[in-house]
């Protein structure tokens, strides 16, 4: 395996399309159907005033670790396989011929959940293509009462991540959907976005539509950047 060249995902919004609601707010929403009326409530509160933006990140955090307690990991997996069923067979294909083509390290930061990311991966049956997911975890070590440990907590920190991996790695790509990534897009020597099925381009990034034409993009990044030539000389 090739170690000089790394290609960097975000996840909710990147790997996937969303529709409605993102995977944080799918397991909330998940567990809502199966809780009291309170919890219920509560649950579409959380959800509305993350969709409205409200939150500051570190108390969005704090929101979803304690509305995130009663999760267990059949919940987990029941959020990673509906994930799953968004992006079909030509996406799937894409990121695999990627890394055959590339022999790059496939790597998630994320603000999201790790454990989501990894079912969705799971039921995609891709889950070896990423060397590394870093984001928040949820451990199940006591029945409902999950707890989170947060490793990437703010967008600024996906630019750390990037700026650590400088030592191992001699081309780095980022590719996100949102503005938390455009701190991890700006410290990647190439930083793309992803935005399904839309046209849009932003000023600062190449915008692709779709994972097909991303990886494309990135396929022909890596012919022409100086460094894929000496590595493609193996
Ligand atoms: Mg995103």
């Amino acid at each position: 395996m090739d170690k000089k060249r790394c290609i960097i995902f975000d996840f909710d919004g990147t790997l996937y399309p969303i529709i409605e609601f993102d995977s944080e707010q799918l397991l909330i929403h998940t567990l809502a159907a199966e809780a009291d009326n309170a919890y219920r409530k509560e649950a579409l509160r959380f959800i509305a005033d993350d969709q409205a933006g409200c939150f500051l990140l570190e108390d969005f955090h704090k929101r979803y670790a304690a509305m995130a307690k009663r999760a267990t990991t059949s919940h987990i997996d029941a959020v990673g396989r509906y994930l799953s069923t968004l992006v079909d067979q030509r996406d799937v294909q894409a990121l695999i011929t990627l890394k055959e083509k590339s022999g790059a390290h496939f790597i998630i930061l994320s603000c999201g959940t790790e454990n989501l990311a990894e079912a969705f991966l799971y039921h995609l049956g891709i889950a070896n293509l990423f060397e590394s997911i870093r984001a928040k975890r949820l451990d199940f070590a006591e029945e409902g009462k999950a707890t989170l440990r947060i490793d990437i907590h703010t967008p600024e920190a996906k630019r750390v991540a990037v700026e650590e991996l400088r030592m191992h790695y001699d081309t780095i790509i980022a590719v996100g959907d949102g503005p938390t990534d455009m701190p991890m897009l700006e410290a990647a020597d190439l930083g793309l976005l992803i935005k399904w099925g839309q046209s849009a381009q932003d000023d600062r990034f190449e915008t692709y539509p779709s994972l097909p034409s991303l990886a494309r993009r990135i396929e022909s990044y890596l012919e022409s950047a100086p460094s894929a030539d000496l590595t493609a000389r193996r």
